[in-house]
């Protein structure tokens, strides 16, 4: 009877650890705010994967490793490292943050030039895209 006791404490514990765990996140702004992007994921999951092999060279430096141990998981990881550079190139992502900003910007520009050339109002002060009979820019909210 203790037993069994025991066993239903246990599972109902269980259950509320791990509940929340289960729950869609959907509807929840602040969980949604928290969540990763895929960028975000490959980019942890990169440094991961770098200080993991410098940790292998390390011990295999320090002879703690074998030699054919320390080349199995050196291919695991180096496979791995590729898997996901080649991913963040599907993504687009620029190595250089500098250099993502910049093409940004340079798409946003040609978006705008080739909006004007369309005839589409845009602000004068910031240029974003205007919406016909508004009095004040979506944007930067300038008077228009
Ligand atoms: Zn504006």
């Amino acid at each position: 009877m203790i037993f069994l006791a025991g066993v239903t404490v246990t599972v109902l514990a269980a259950i509320y650890v791990f509940m929340p765990l289960f729950r869609e996140p959907k509807g929840n702004i602040e969980v949604e705010l928290l969540a990763e992007t895929d960028l975000d994921r490959l980019l942890n999951r990169k440094a991961v994967v770098y200080s993991n092999l410098k940790d292998l060279e390390f011990e295999h430096k320090m002879g703690r490793l074998g030699e054919a141990d320390f080349h199995r998981l050196e291919a695991g990881f180096k496979a791995e490292a590729a898997e996901i550079l080649s991913r963040l190139d599907q993504l687009g992502a620029a190595e250089n943050l500098d250099d993502g900003i910049e093409q940004a910007i340079a798409a946003r520009k040609s978006q705008l030039a080739a909006g004007s050339k369309t005839g589409l109002a845009t602000c004068p002060s910031c240029g974003a895209d205007l919406v016909p009979g508004k009095q004040f820019c979506a944007d930067c909210g300038r008077r228009l």
